[in-house]
């Protein structure tokens, strides 16, 4: 059992496979990329299951993959089979952009793997590819749909972002009225890898629940696990529901049960903090599995209180990008 110097059980741990993206949002890295690792710097998939396999036994019951872009690695079926047979693991589930997840759909079914997060902050054309900087919205919308048809439990990530995609906020709700999804609103977090200045967010938590019930005041406010990070509602009339996640705001961090681990081996306790460690030349060397597990015994338990707590470990501005921490 993993439990932090504060009394929080960590059962959830957020494994990035890649720092990798086909994408190029505007609000987690920059037009030319980032400085992405060698190959030899990331975990490989053998890896990457051993890892999952230590970490299960010491406590972790759910597993979210991200990255970077999950499917960008030809490999990953690999390691979401080997998930799947895990003793002890209940909840296997995915972040994607969903733009190559379309040829796997059958085969995650197969698998069992039903929870899909969708990343996607308009449903206009153009301002879609104004904060992806690419072409491939007909792509995510097709797969979007796919999945909700197929039975996948999907959830849309909406990162409200001002001046760029508030005008759809309605309008998404309204699309997905009919729809069984969950659509989650998320506040700007300042981890764009020097994309742009950041300094404080116009639109918070407080402000789009506002701006929702101008529109949909018969809405009422649904009962969530003590662990969640959204706050969730239901509109009446509406087939699924919305959700506000206040990342930057960080409402939530006195029952945080996450664990991060980057692509490169990175021990992440908190978002707004800096790596206690990495794991990939533990990994690599004698008695990887007891090392490992002691790495993140430690690391665990130094673990920041809160975000704000966490960010003082920071001298100045936030240099990472989302897609080498993995959201
Ligand atoms: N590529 C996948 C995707 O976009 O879903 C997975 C990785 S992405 C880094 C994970 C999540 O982080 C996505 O929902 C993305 O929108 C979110 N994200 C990235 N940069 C962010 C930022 N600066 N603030 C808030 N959320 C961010
Ligand atoms: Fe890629 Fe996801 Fe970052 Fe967009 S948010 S650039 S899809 S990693």
């Amino acid at each position: 059992m993993l439990i932090d110097n504060h009394n929080r059980t960590i059962n959830y741990l957020r494994l990035a496979v890649t720092d990798r993206c086909n994408l190029r949002c505007n609000y987690c890295m920059p037009s030319e990329g980032i400085n992405f690792a060698k190959n030899n710097k990331l975990f490989s998939i053998e890896e990457l299951c051993k890892l999952s396999e230590l970490v299960v036994r010491q406590g972790i019951d759910k597993i979210r993959i991200t990255g970077g872009e999950p499917f960008v690695r030809k490999d990953l079926m690999v390691l979401l089979k080997h998930l799947s047979h895990l003793d002890g693991l209940n909840d296997i589930s995915i972040t994607t952009n969903a733009t190559l997840i379309g040829p796997y759909i059958d085969e995650l079914k197969e698998l069992g793997i039903k929870n899909v997060n969708v990343s996607l902050d308009s449903i206009n054309r153009e301002t879609f590819e104004r904060i992806t900087r690419r072409d491939e919205y007909d792509t995510v919308h097709n797969n979007l749909i796919r999945l909700i048809s197929e039975g996948f439990n999907v959830r849309i990530n909406f990162i409200v972002l001002q001046n760029q995609n508030t005008q759809d906020i309605l309008p998404i709700l309204e699309l997905m009225k009919h729809y069984n999804v969950s659509v989650r609103f998320l506040e700007e977090m300042p981890f764009n890898g020097g994309s742009k200045t950041f300094n404080t967010i116009e639109w918070d938590y407080k402000r789009i629940l506002e701006h929702v019930l101008s529109k949909y005041p018969e809405t009422e406010k649904l009962v969530s696990p003590a662990t969640s990070t959204s706050i969730n509602y239901k509109i009446k009339g509406h087939v699924g529901t919305f959700g506000l996640i206040p990342s930057f705001s960080r409402t939530f961090c006195g029952t945080c049960n996450r664990l991060r681990i980057s692509a490169t081996g990175d021990v992440i306790t908190c978002l707004y903090g800096k790596p206690k460690t990495n794991l990939r030349d533990i990994m690599r060397s004698e008695n990887a599995e007891e090392n490992i597990q002691n790495e993140l015994l430690k690391a665990i338990g130094s673990r920041a209180k809160t975000g704000f707590d966490a960010q003082k470990e920071h001298k100045s501005v936030f240099e990472s990008s989302m897609t080498s921490i993995g959201g």
